[in-house]
């Protein structure tokens, strides 16, 4: 007798959330093996399962185990390493291996959807068919079509012939013709339309950084290349010719791209190069489409996979390569659980299946340059734009005196001057302002000034709730302030603004301007995003306002200048990596200029330029940036020096709530752990729930293995859930 355990994918609840153990029945002995979807009974109903390991030994009594019931998939849905993998992810960021596998399978296949068939006819017996009376003229009509034709899809047929489905079939009855079901995959892309994309010789900088990639390819001691290129400087094509030498060792890649820079235009030279090759995912693909593409994969029809972070669940059974472009980008963590950073994931996939990773990105996040700094990833560089096109020139416009010069608008004269030089010469223009998050803080008009936390040196963040300024990180906290601590000016306000009021100011001075505005209000209908920068692309407005939507992935020849409206609100957001976050969206902003021909220019707008994460900017000064970075993150201990576990506690009862954090931060120190906070979060109350957060700083690296505070965190997080109170979240490595 065989027994196996399985997890439960069908009904995520916290009962169901363990390994059940299961009989198998005579008549499934081959089929089922590890990764194996299956049906199995559960009280009264039948529930969706997948096999995660045979047991040998059960140490209770047999007979109450209940057979599985049925097979789903006639091949194991998860490749070993995927199942590997998965049992890691559960244990590092602390949640159940059903939640991870429901992560990992397109909900197709746990909708059990059907593949897609279509129907062929085909002419078999050519003397039948002559012989075929011309009284039964649909019939003959039939057969004369496919004497011509040979094989025909059967609507097509019926199309042609213009009969019903009667002739065909008394056709079939006789054996004059077979009928044949052919599985077809549901395509998102028509690969015969995508146009070439042709190889390009590498440039010498592009064959240096070819070589330390490809010898990684063959080595035994596989380190990751972080891949840093400004913008342009043709990492794509690297891309594209290393995974030629891996498809040359018919093994397979995956690239990741953030969703939002998986536009048509890139998956274009993917398909273009490799054809059907390429399986390509992204969200607005319906479930058949998903479903066909991850099938397209697991059945090795498909070697190369391009998507988004969820892509690097990819079935693909003999990984050579992965990729991950723009690195640094923020949607590569996952928000719900299991809250997973795609790069720590690739890593280790990539680790299991002895194969080679490349991180390739403008501006490597802190994480990645530690790394290189560390020797556990190789560094390979280009510096310079693969085409003609040069760096956009950067002017830095100080607001402070703007403001003190008597310019109350929000825009600089600089800018106001530039947008009309540009638009004057029939050029475009992209305005950009940055409006992540939710936190607002107090900045004085008049000096810059913003309050600062004096133990984490990040911005305060202002509660109205309370009206009081309040660090994230500790619990400092400090009443508003009505005068300026720094100039004692009483122009300290509230910082905010919105791409609406930006294009009612443009109209004041340009009404003869046509504008187009991309954010989440005008977004966020379906195709809407694509056909605004269609519009735009188009010439239809000479003025794209945006978010940091438009950063990314836009590659507009005619766009001459950029505009940063203000570079400070990123600057202040309530995290130690604002900076960071700042460097990066104003050096990808700014590349978004002059990507034809003739210079660009961008202008930055700020109330502190000389923040030295604005400052690099200028030149896309990456060490230097990442000099000062670094060495403020090992001063205050952040990461990638340190690594933190963020706990978020919810309940509707507020004393309750804060009881508990202040009792869940004792334990943790009693512990040794350092703790920070805890705090109300950013936003205190949502849906009549208040939230508070902390957060727990480990040694770098420690936590995978550190049981005990592993074990410490999910038990406290078993016994508060069963109160029934409070709720609470683990967030391991947030960002
Ligand atoms: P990145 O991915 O680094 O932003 P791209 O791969 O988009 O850069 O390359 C920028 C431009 O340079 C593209 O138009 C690309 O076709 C071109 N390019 C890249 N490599 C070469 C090459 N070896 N020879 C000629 N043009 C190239
Ligand atoms: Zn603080
Ligand atoms: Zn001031």
């Amino acid at each position: 007798m065989k027994y196996c355990n399985v997890i439960i994918l069908d009904i995520v609840s916290d009962e169901l959330d363990r390994k059940f153990t299961y009989r198998v029945p005579e008549k499934y002995l081959d089929k089922i093996i590890e990764g194996v979807l299956v049906k199995v009974p559960f009280g009264k109903r039948r529930l969706l399962a997948l096999v995660v390991e045979e047991v040998i030994k059960i140490d209770f009594p047999k007979e109450k185990l209940k057979d599985i019931v049925g097979v789903v998939f006639d091949t194991p849905v998860l490749t070993n390493d995927l199942l590997k993998l998965a049992n890691w992810m559960s244990q590092y960021y602390l949640c159940s291996l059903s939640k991870v596998v429901n992560t990992m399978l397109p909900k197709g296949v746990k909708l059990g959807i059907n593949p897609a068939y279509e129907k062929y006819v085909e002419l078999t017996d050519k003397e039948m068919a002559d012989s075929i009376s011309k009284k039964a003229s649909k019939q003959k009509n039939v057969c004369e079509i496919l004497q011509e034709e040979n094989v025909l899809k059967w609507n097509e047929l019926l199309q042609k012939a213009n009969c019903t489905e009667a002739p065909v079939k008394s056709l079939q009855e006789k054996g004059v013709i077979t009928v044949n079901k052919k599985r077809v995959y549901r395509e998102p892309i028509s690969y015969d339309k995508v146009a070439h994309y042709a190889y390009k010789e590498p440039t010498h900088a592009q064959k240096t950084v070819l070589k330390l990639i490809k010898d990684q390819l063959h080595s035994r001691d596989k380190i990751p290349t972080l891949l840093f290129g400004v913008t342009g400087s043709g990492k794509t094509e690297v891309y594209l010719q290393v995974i030629e030498e891996v498809l040359k060792n018919n093994k397979d890649t995956i690239v990741l791209i953030p969703e939002i820079s998986l536009t048509p235009q890139t998956i274009a030279r993917f398909v273009g190069r490799f054809g059907d090759k390429v399986a390509v995912i992204h969200s607005r693909l319906s479930t058949g489409e998903r479903f066909d593409q991850w099938e397209k994969v697991l059945r090795g029809k498909a070697k190369i996979v391009v998507g988004p972070r969820s892509a690097i669940f990819a079935p693909c059974k003999n990984l050579g390569l992965v990729i991950i472009d723009e690195e640094h980008e923020n949607s590569y963590k996952q928000g719900e659980i299991p809250r997973y950073h795609v790069r720590s994931v690739a890593e280790k996939r990539c680790e299991m299946t002895d194969s080679s990773l490349i991180l390739g990105s403008a501006t490597p996040s802190m994480e990645s340059i530690y790394k290189v700094k560390e020797n556990k990833y190789q560094l390979a560089e280009l510096s310079k734009r693969a085409t003609d096109a040069t760096l956009p020139d950067i002017t830095l416009i100080d607001m402070k005196s703007e403001f003190q010069r008597g310019n109350k608008s929000i825009f600089s004269k600089t800018l106001l001057d530039e947008i009309k030089r540009n638009t004057d010469l029939d050029k475009q223009v992209i305005l950009f302002l940055n409006r992540r998050g939710y936190a607002s803080f107090l900045l004085c008009r008049e000096c810059g000034y913003t309050i600062t936390c004096p133990r984490c040196e990040v911005t305060l963040t202002y509660h109205k709730f309370s009206d009081r300024l309040l660090c994230h990180y500790c619990d400092y906290t400090e009443p508003v302030t009505s005068h300026c601590p720094s100039c004692k000016s009483n122009k300290i306000k509230e910082f905010g603004t919105g791409t609406q009021k930006i294009e009612l100011e443009l109209k004041k001075y340009f009404p003869y301007l046509s504008t187009i505005r991309m954010d989440v209000d005008t977004t966020s209908k379906k195709n809407s995003h694509k056909e605004l920068l269609d519009d735009f692309k188009n010439q239809k407005a000479q003025v794209l306002i945006g978010t940091q939507m438009i950063t990314k992935g836009l590659d507009i020849p005619n766009v001459s200048l950029v505009g940063v409206i203000t570079a400070d609100t990123a600057l202040n957001l309530p995290d130690f990596r604002a900076g960071e976050k700042t460097f990066q969206l104003l050096t990808q902003v700014s590349g978004r200029a002059g990507r034809g021909e003739g210079k660009g220019h961008v202008v930055i707008q700020s109330y502190n330029p000389s923040h030295y994460s604005i400052q690099a900017v200028r030149g896309e000064n990456v060490r230097k940036f990442a000099k000062e970075e670094l060495a403020m993150r090992k001063k205050l201990n952040y990461p990638p020096y340190s690594q933190l576990i963020r706990i978020v506690l919810r309940s509707s009862e507020e004393n309750a709530l804060e009881n508990y954090a202040d009792h869940l931060a004792d334990k943790l120190e009693d512990q040794e752990y350092e703790v920070l906070g805890p705090n109300p979060c950013p936003i205190l109350k949502i849906k009549d729930e208040y939230r508070w957060h902390l957060m727990v700083k480990v040694k770098k690296d420690k936590f995978i293995n550190d049981k005990k505070l592993q074990d410490f965190l999910l038990e406290e997080k078993h016994n508060i859930t069963e109160q029934g109170i409070i709720r609470i979240s683990i967030d391991v490595d947030p960002i």
